[in-house]
């Protein structure tokens, strides 16, 4: 958007307005004197006229429907008015909001929950053959329960050789 002029842009807000129908938060940037963009968010209701000084307004960089974004991966945004002061919250995160702000004017981000794998190692035990002269390798399987030992006892005494034994008094499984 290019610059408008105050009528030029106080029209395109009451077309806004007009066609949409709804209460609305709005977000106004402009360039102000010093050329810094200035952001303001300003609640209207519907039909209700935006009361803003021209001359404190410089030309119009953005005008835009605003929404607050709220992160929460489960639970829905909800508003929370405080009785004593009206202070609005968005709950449960406590954000703080300007009033007369709707559900409406809440943008729901849900964050994807990662799922944490956890990798399990096996468990290796080495063992030096009776003669010293061989490296025993005896594991544990944790995902399957399952061992395993390279001796050649493990042939003769089906898969459960005195490696495999003392492993499994060790793990107790
Ligand atoms: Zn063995």
């Amino acid at each position: 958007m290019g610059k408008l002029g105050f009528p030029t842009f106080y029209s395109y807000i009451y077309q806004v307005i007009k066609n949409k129908g709804y209460m609305a938060i709005w977000q106004f940037q402009n360039l102000n004197k010093y050329g810094n963009i200035r952001t303001r968010i300003v609640y209207r209701q519907d039909g209700e006229s935006f009361g803003i000084n021209p001359n404190n307004f410089g030309p119009i960089v953005m005008v835009k429907r605003f929404k607050y974004t709220y992160k929460h991966s489960l639970l829905p945004p909800s508003l929370f008015i405080s009785p004593t002061d009206g202070k609005t919250f968005i709950v449960p995160t406590w954000q703080e909001v300007i009033k007369g702000t709707t559900v409406e004017d809440i943008e729901w981000i849900k964050p994807k929950i990662k799922v944490e794998t956890i990798k399990v190692e096996n468990v290796v035990v080495k063992t030096l053959s009776s003669k010293g002269d061989t490296e025993y390798i005896t594991t544990y399987y944790p995902t399957s329960g399952k061992y395993h030992c390279t001796c050649p006892g493990t042939w003769r005494t089906g898969g459960n050789c005195k490696h495999v034994k003392e492993l499994r008094v060790k793990i107790g499984k």
